[in-house]
């Protein structure tokens, strides 16, 4: 791991209080195909749906509790780029108009690279879009087709070409992992390609093949298995140590980014701080509170329309929750966890609750204790389910 960039370039690292900002996310429910393996809350874009569903979010938003104050704002999905420039423009202003959204605030687009063209994204831009981020999963065809995405590795190419050619400074690529058939080198190829876009920001997630994915079959045709666990492990490594030595520094398990450009948004979620969610699915958490959204989204839409509040699941969550929650999450950082402080916002001891059922990991080396902070070494987050399993 390579020094953090300055504090002053990232996001406050415990943002609970009620004086730090809050995050929005935006959740776009639809898709133009639907991959072979997703798991999400999604559909297939239709135009009269879009439209419904955009009356409905701003609707969402403009019931939501005003004046809060916003530093960032998160268009996540399904594919946000489906939508049109104007359709996120006015999602932005009913933001705007209810919150106190910061000059500076990160807004953030997730886009697949089939529909981010240069005319679309110079559109996000001037809605007030500042960060893309983009699936692009893998740059070979031969892993991308099994996958059922509708892009190639040149679409891909031209994609964070288009982005930056529209001004967008800070540019994120996704690549996933593990796929059927996948062996390190070819891996390594995809993350070579990524070096040489000089992304400013990745995330590398591994393939988890649900039971009833369409995946399964095409896999079972192909022939095509998942490398065993210890290749897994393998890729996750090598290509941790190639982005950083490329300027792409770990800052979370599967985040790297040059200084200055951590998802400020995503930290709110490690750093145990506020966020509020609209759209289908979307989840909430402000202090104690948590909610969701229904996730069907026939019953979304009818709810909006019919002026009913579409949450869900509303939780009061215990401080024991809480505690347990932010230390999990809060490992899941490079820089790791503030026990004491969490500890302390909280009126629990951490050490004396948890301190034996840590012991182990800390003497197997996965976890490192350096006095007030918790951490996971690099090779303690290949088993950071078990770890932080103890929190939960
Ligand atoms: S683009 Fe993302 S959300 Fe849409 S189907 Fe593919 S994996 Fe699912």
């Amino acid at each position: 791991m390579t020094a953090l960039a300055p504090a002053s370039l990232e996001a406050p690292l415990t943002a609970t209080s009620t004086e730090y900002p809050i995050g929005l996310y935006v959740h776009v429910p639809f898709c133009d195909a639907i991959c072979t393996y997703c798991n999400f809350t999604r559909v297939l874009f239709d135009a009269a749906r879009a439209r419904r569903y955009v009356a409905a979010v701003v609707a969402e938003i403009q019931c939501a509790t005003p004046s809060l104050s916003v530093d960032t704002i998160y268009f996540g999905g399904g594919t946000p780029s489906v939508l049109e420039p104007g359709d996120v423009s006015q999602i932005l202003d009913a933001c705007r108009s209810l919150f106190t959204v910061a000059h500076d605030a990160e807004i953030t687009m997730e886009a697949n690279p089939e529909s981010a063209t240069e005319v679309r994204l110079a559109g996000y831009r001037a809605a007030g879009v500042t960060r893309l981020s983009l699936g692009v999963q893998s740059f070979r065809d031969d892993e991308l087709a099994p996958l059922g995405r509708l892009h190639s590795s040149v679409g891909a190419r031209h994609a964070v070409a288009s982005a930056r050619a529209v001004g967008f400074e800070d540019v994120s690529i996704d690549l996933m992992m593990w796929l059927p058939g996948q062996t390190v080198i070819d891996w390594l190829e995809s993350v070579d390609a990524l070096i040489e876009l000089e992304p400013d920001h990745a995330s590398l997630y591994l393939l988890e093949v649900y039971p009833n994915a369409p995946l399964r079959d095409e896999m079972a045709r192909r022939n095509a298995a998942q490398a065993p666990d210890d290749v897994a492990a393998e890729m996750y490594l090598s290509a941790l140590a190639r982005l950083d030595e490329a300027g792409l520094q770990q800052y979370e398990i599967s985040n790297v980014a040059r200084p200055g450009h951590r998802s400020r948004h995503n930290l709110k979620y490690w750093t145990d701080g506020r966020w509020v969610g609209f759209g289908p699915g979307a989840h909430s958490t402000v202090g104690a509170d948590r909610w969701r959204n229904t996730s069907e989204i026939a019953a979304y839409l009818e709810q909006l329309e019919a002026g009913d509040d579409p949450s869900c699941d509303r939780q009061h969550r215990s401080s024991t929750e809480q505690v347990s929650e932010a230390l999990f999450m809060g490992l899941r950082l490079v820089e790791g966890v503030d026990v004491d402080a969490v500890g302390g916002r909280y009126g629990v001891d951490v050490r004396a609750r948890y301190g034996s059922a840590l012991q182990p990991f800390i003497d197997g080396g996965q976890l490192i204790d350096e006095g007030n902070r918790l951490r996971l070494s690099r090779g303690g987050m290949l088993l950071s389910n078990e770890v932080m399993g103890v929190f939960v």
